[in-house]
């Protein structure tokens, strides 16, 4: 032990018995703010509609009763308030910031909720973008959540992965689509996943089919599903394939999204209900 051993391992890099193996880097909230859960949407890379999930998971929450928030970790992509028709602007005080709250009652925070004008672009460097995500944890009184959903930076690099150490997670949802490197991009988030010692509660393969409106036939446009078996190999407990549906993407640029039918993610939500409190992790 150094001879002027603060016992705080964080601010300290020598490897002596006595530290904290364990040391977290995970951030409170904020002192008024109540969370139960907290479940992160995560991709392997952008444009797979994760935030059209995260949206829908939270739509599907709501409309069962629990009390709901979504947290937009999505700095440079932030979509979510436009698809839930929300374009006001979060208040704050000196210490807090207050979320915005959908017609439903949906709670809100988002890049997009800070900015002057909906198209301002956000050009900041990884460690600003992780910092504000985390931000949006430690910094917003979010009233009396029971489940949070996190949309997460797209990804596996430094951004999830500060937003990963700094926000406790009960579980973990990961959007594919049905393409040939799927499985890589399963098993990149299923290690990461594994690294922070947090389950994967579901597989959703978003635009896994289009059903013909004529003919009801189902095509497999961007290749064979391999959803299920991806799943099983990885032990995962559930899976759902979402539909290419254009009156999905109207709802949600609409801001109508809350109207969109969630039951292809029954499963996945299942799984989410069975995850744990924070407070049993
Ligand atoms: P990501 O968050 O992964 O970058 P988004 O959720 O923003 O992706 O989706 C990208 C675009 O694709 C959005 O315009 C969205 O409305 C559209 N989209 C996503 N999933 C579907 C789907 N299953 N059917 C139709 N449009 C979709």
């Amino acid at each position: 032990m150094s001879s002027n051993c603060t016992h705080d391992c964080s601010s300290c890099k020598s490897d002596c018995a006595s530290r904290d193996k364990k040391t977290s880097f995970i951030k409170p909230l904020h002192e008024g703010a109540t969370v139960r859960k907290v479940i992160a949407v995560a991709s392997g890379k952008g444009g797979v509609g994760k935030s059209l999930v995260t949206s829908l998971l939270a739509a599907r929450a709501n409309k069962l009763g629990y009390r709901t928030a979504i947290l937009d970790a999505d700095i440079t992509g932030p979509s979510i308030p436009k698809s839930f028709g929300v374009s006001e602007r979060a208040t704050g005080e000196e210490n807090a910031i207050f979320p915005v709250e959908t017609k439903e009652g949906i709670q809100l925070m988002s890049m997009n909720c800070l900015l002057e004008h909906d198209e301002d672009p956000v050009v900041w460097r990884g460690a600003l973008i992780a910092g504000a995500a985390t931000q949006f944890w430690t910094d917003v009184v979010w009233d009396d959540v029971d489940i949070m959903f996190i949309d997460m930076p797209p990804g596996t690099g430094d951004v999830p992965l500060s937003v990963f150490q700094s926000i406790p997670i009960s579980g973990i949802v990961v959007v594919t689509t049905p393409q040939d490197l799927v499985e890589m991009i399963v098993k990149k988030a299923v290690n990461m996943a594994s690294m922070m010692n947090v389950p994967v509660l579901g597989l959703v393969e978003n635009m896994s089919y289009f059903e013909c409106p004529e003919c009801k036939k189902k095509h497999e446009i961007f290749g064979e599903s391999k959803v299920e078996g991806l799943a099983k190999k990885f032990g995962v407990p559930a899976f759902a394939k979402m539909p290419i549906d254009p009156n999905l993407s109207r709802l949600a640029d609409s801001g109508n999204i809350v109207n969109a039918d969630t039951e292809p993610l029954s499963s996945v939500f299942k799984s989410i209900e069975g995850a744990k409190l924070l407070e049993e992790l």
